[in-house]
Parts: structure tokens; sequence; C-alpha cells
């Protein structure tokens, strides 16, 4: 296979067993020039068993209000709401079109920002409830910021990586939250490959989806482990509030924001 993002040729990188939901010897690949990283065996299931996998291992915690795959949770989602209303409130993000929380889950994000962003959509391809968007209500072009928390690392192609670019609108942002380090480790223990992890993002990677897609600027939060993109340039991105650049635990730069080594 090819990488999704660069195009170069990926090499056999390791391989690993999952006990669960019947995947058995699962293969990974590496990218040969931006080193993401991709499960091959999962990136190949048929959708119909993808979406068995996907909806086993959702269900095996939801509801719970605990994911113990992921421990921190809730304590992000808190400091994910917070830094999004700030922006929104000092005039770094866009609220004249909806927003939409793109892969939401429970929609624990939404219902968190709802009160004070009036207009907030829910969508979640493998996850239905009440008031969520169907696929085919989504509209291209049409949100000011589009939510992807814990979604970049469950897809399947570049065309579903695109899908959620063309949701933004022309001057809207992209609030991205999912794992990218310098290095992928070669190492089939490594906490973060759990049965529905596809994709594995490093920095170059991301730099060039990052442009690929036409963002310029970005901002790291790093308590609430949460990037901004920005269409514009950073200096006309925070020119409402420059301070933003100064605060503690906010991070920003023209291009990717590659915070982790
Ligand atoms: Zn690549």
């Amino acid at each position: 296979m090819n990488c999704y993002i660069c195009k170069a040729s990926t090499d056999h990188y390791f391989r690993k067993q999952f006990d669960r939901f019947g995947l058995g010897s699962v293969n990974y690949r590496r990218c040969k020039a931006c080193g993401t990283v991709y499960a091959e065996t999962l990136l190949q299931l048929p959708e119909e068993r993808w979406r068995e996998v996907s909806e086993a291992y959702h269900n095996s915690y939801r509801g719970s209000g605990e994911n113990p795959d992921d421990p921190n949770w809730r304590v992000r989602l808190n400091q994910q709401a917070e830094i999004l209303l700030k922006l929104a409130e000092n005039g770094l993000l866009k609220t004249d079109r909806p927003w939409l929380d793109y892969g939401c889950g429970e929609g624990e994000l939404a219902s968190m920002l709802e009160e004070r962003i009036e207009r907030i959509s829910c969508y979640d391809r493998y996850w239905k409830c009440d008031g969520y968007l169907q696929e085919s209500e989504l509209i291209p072009g049409h949100y000011s910021l589009l939510i992807s928390t814990s979604t970049m690392e469950h897809l399947r192609s570049r065309s579903n990586m695109d899908a959620i670019n063309g949701l933004i609108s022309e001057d809207g942002s992209l609030a991205l939250h999912t794992l990218v380090r310098g290095e992928i480790p070669c190492d089939p223990a490594w906490f973060y490959l759990l049965p529905v992890h596809t994709i594995f993002y490093t920095n170059r990677g991301m730099a060039q989806l990052f442009t690929q897609w036409g963002f310029r600027s970005s901002i790291y939060a790093v308590d609430a482990r949460l990037w901004i993109w920005y269409r514009k340039p950073l200096i006309t991105a925070v020119k409402q509030w420059p301070e933003l650049l100064s605060l503690p635990g906010l991070h920003a730069t023209e291009g990717f924001m590659a915070y982790w080594p």
C-alpha cells in the first residue's frame, strides 16, 4: 500500500496479536517518507466487518461514563470545551455558521458547548442518537468549526480524511484531537495500538496533510491536547487577541504546530 498522505510506498513495520473481537494478527506498515503508520489488516476489512468491530469496541464501555483505554477522557473533554469557548469569545473561532462535532460518540463535548454556542450539530458514523445528523445531511463547506476529537485515528481511506476537511467553510477552522508524534514506535506493546485504531500520524505526515487541506497556521493547547487549525496566517488569525501568543500552555505557529517529539 501507499501512504494516504504523501503517496510514498510503505514498508512492513510489525505485527500485533489481538485477542478481542476476532481480529487475530494485525499487520502494520510504515510510510518510507513521512513515517505515518497504517494498520493494514484493519484497513482491508470489509466495511460490514469493520462496523461490527467498531460497534463492539465502543459498546464495550459506552454508557459507563468511562473508557478504560483512555482514563483521562472526561478531564480532557472539560479542558477542550473551555479552550474552544475561550477562543470563540475572543473572536478566534467564528460562530456565524454552525459548528459540527464529527465523530461525536455520545455527544458529551457538544453538550458542554451548546449552552454558549448557539448552533452545534452532532454526527457519528457508528453511533446514533436523537438529533444527530445523518451522513446525507452533512453539508460540504458549511461549518465554521469542525471538531474532530479521537476520530482521525479511526479513518480507513484518504477519501474519509478529505470528507472531514470538505465540510469546513472557506474561512473555517478545524479543532483536532488525535495522537501525533515524531516517530511511531516499532513496538507491538505500544498503548495506542487499539483494535479500532487504523492510522498513526507523525509530525511530518500531519504537516503535509495540513498544507494539502489549505490551512496556514495553528494553535496547540497542551492541557486539552487540542489543535486549532486556521486557514489564515497567524498574524491575521490572532489579531483580535494577540495576548494569546503568550498564554501559558498555548503554542501558536505558522504551519502545523509539531508539539510532541
Ligand atoms: Zn507518507
